[in-house]
């Protein structure tokens, strides 16, 4: 599928982007009442920069930034995501039809990256969790409160049935522990299902992948390696089931066409019939997500 967005990753992997976590925490209280003060929170990450030469290029009274990747495909591919505008391209193109490539697709970057910015606003402008008793946090499509409580030892129930995560802290947990504690339970939770959704679609494609991992990467929800080692992004943990099980069937279809042709997409439909929808209410789920973790 000739998508933008989809040109620019790396040979043997396919990508697609989603948002960073970004923003810091307030400095909020865990428990009602606290048992301790708590230390501020930590400032929030830099950007993350994926180290290719940046190029710039005035376009439209604009000076548009962009990122630029040498490949073996045979065409200039745009890619856009929170980063901005990456273009892969072939060696033996120079950067003046690089550019010219650019100023020919302009008004689609631009209101692309337009696009983009808005969104990416409009998610900061949202509240971030607070870390306290009671908090809700999004979990499998829903939301779990997460309930604190003193305790001698740091511990983690979850009960199905109230969709409660009770958590003991120690005195004196801070709140970057408490965030540490969160995300490491769902991790975990996110290993236990993703390992069980892989095995069955895995069966029902007829494939066989060679490994498993959680990857944390900001702007991806899962790879497949020529290897057929498949890594999602534990982060996935936030969605429904069918939006988990959806990058699932497009991982385990990479081991059978290693791109994103008209045949890979009639493997995945042969698993995931729904694909289409599946793909667009992850992006637009993507972009609800609070700032959670930071
Ligand atoms: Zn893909």
């Amino acid at each position: 599928m000739p998508q933008a967005g989809r040109g620019a990753a790396p040979p043997g992997q396919q990508a697609w982007s989603a948002p960073a976590d970004g923003g810091a925490a307030p400095g909020a209280h865990l428990l009602r009442p606290p048992p301790v003060p708590l230390r501020a929170p930590e400032p929030p990450k830099a950007p993350p920069h994926d180290g290719l030469p940046r190029r710039q290029l005035m376009v439209a009274g604009y000076v548009l930034e962009y990122s630029l990747r040498r490949s073996t495909r045979h065409s200039i591919g745009f890619m856009i995501d929170d980063d901005g505008l990456r273009v892969t391209a072939p060696k033996r193109v120079s950067i003046a039809e690089i550019d010219n490539a650019i100023r020919a697709k302009q008004n689609w970057i631009l209101s692309k990256l337009e696009e983009r910015r808005e969104r990416r606003a409009a998610r900061l402008r949202k509240p971030p969790v607070e870390w306290v008793d009671g908090t809700s946090l999004p979990y499998l499509g829903g939301e779990l409160k997460l309930r604190l409580y003193t305790a001698t030892r740091n511990r983690s129930d979850y009960n199905p049935d109230t969709r409660e995560l009770h958590m003991g802290l120690v005195q004196g947990a801070t709140e970057t522990l408490l965030k540490e504690r969160v995300k490491s339970w769902m991790r975990q939770q996110a290993e236990g299902l993703f390992q069980q959704r892989l095995d069955l679609y895995a069966a029902r494609l007829g494939v066989q992948y060679s490994g498993f991992a959680l990857s944390s990467a900001g702007t991806r929800w899962g790879s497949c390696t020529v290897q057929r080692v498949i890594r999602l992004n534990w982060k996935l943990i936030h969605f429904s089931l069918p939006l988990i099980d959806y990058v699932v069937a497009h991982e385990l279809a990479h081991i059978l066409e290693m791109n994103h042709s008209p045949r890979f997409w009639a493997q995945v439909g042969r698993i995931y019939p729904a694909y289409e929808e599946a793909k667009a209410l992850l992006r637009r789920r993507a972009q609800e997500l609070p700032v959670l973790f930071g």
